[in-house]
């Protein structure tokens, strides 16, 4: 269900609401990231991926006791945004061959996610502390603080090393080429500045 149909009268709806977008996305989550666990290769980012598998299933157990605080049965409503987000990630990373390439494909993909689930949890608590629902915030407080740390290992990931594994030793002849006709060289790419 969208967020502005009729039935989404007062604020309280529209949190009630909310927690069951974001409920459904746990759990779609929860699912799909076995998969995504398979397509990694690098070993770091399996374990990363594993690990927040679980805190995921963790979090899907916190929204049960969030829907049991506020007197209502757990129940999810279709999120199409998850599922446009968990689609994307499977055809992006269906189209990659390289292994290397994939891992950042992987990375980018749950990063994607991560931050869909940061802004919904981030709006939440907001409209939690606004209807004095207090004895929820710290739940959800625990959930977002979760999917900001997976980003933060995510990132230092990827611009530690995948992102770079993936980007050198696999210039094509052709680019190589290219470069050449550009600069007069085949130098390979300028080295990176030191952070
Ligand atoms: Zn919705
Ligand atoms: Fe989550
Ligand atoms: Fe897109
Ligand atoms: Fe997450």
């Amino acid at each position: 269900m969208g967020f502005f149909t009729k039935d989404n009268k007062s604020m309280e709806d529209l949190f009630l609401h909310g927690l069951q977008d974001v409920y459904y996305a746990e759990n779609q989550i929860v699912k799909s990231l076995p998969t995504m666990i398979e397509k990694a290769t690098n070993r770091e980012l399996a374990t990363a991926l594993r690990n927040h598998l679980k805190e995921t299933e963790n979090q899907v157990a916190r929204l049960d006791q969030v829907f049991e605080r506020l007197g209502r049965d757990p129940k999810g409503t279709d999120c199409p945004a998850i599922d446009g987000l968990i689609k994307e990630a499977s055809e992006v990373t269906g189209e990659v061959e390289d292994k290397k390439v994939l891992d950042a494909a992987v990375i980018g993909s749950a990063q994607a996610i991560e931050h869909y689930e940061i802004s919904r949890y981030g709006t939440l608590i907001a409209w939690a502390e606004e209807l004095r629902q207090d004895n929820v915030v710290r739940l959800l407080n625990a959930n977002l603080k979760e999917e900001k740390a997976a980003d933060i290992k995510l990132s230092g990931l990827a611009e530690s090393k995948i992102n770079r594994k993936a980007t050198t030793g696999h210039r094509t002849a052709a680019q190589r080429a290219a470069t050449k006709r550009r600069t007069g060289t085949s130098a390979k790419r300028p080295a990176r500045r030191k952070k």
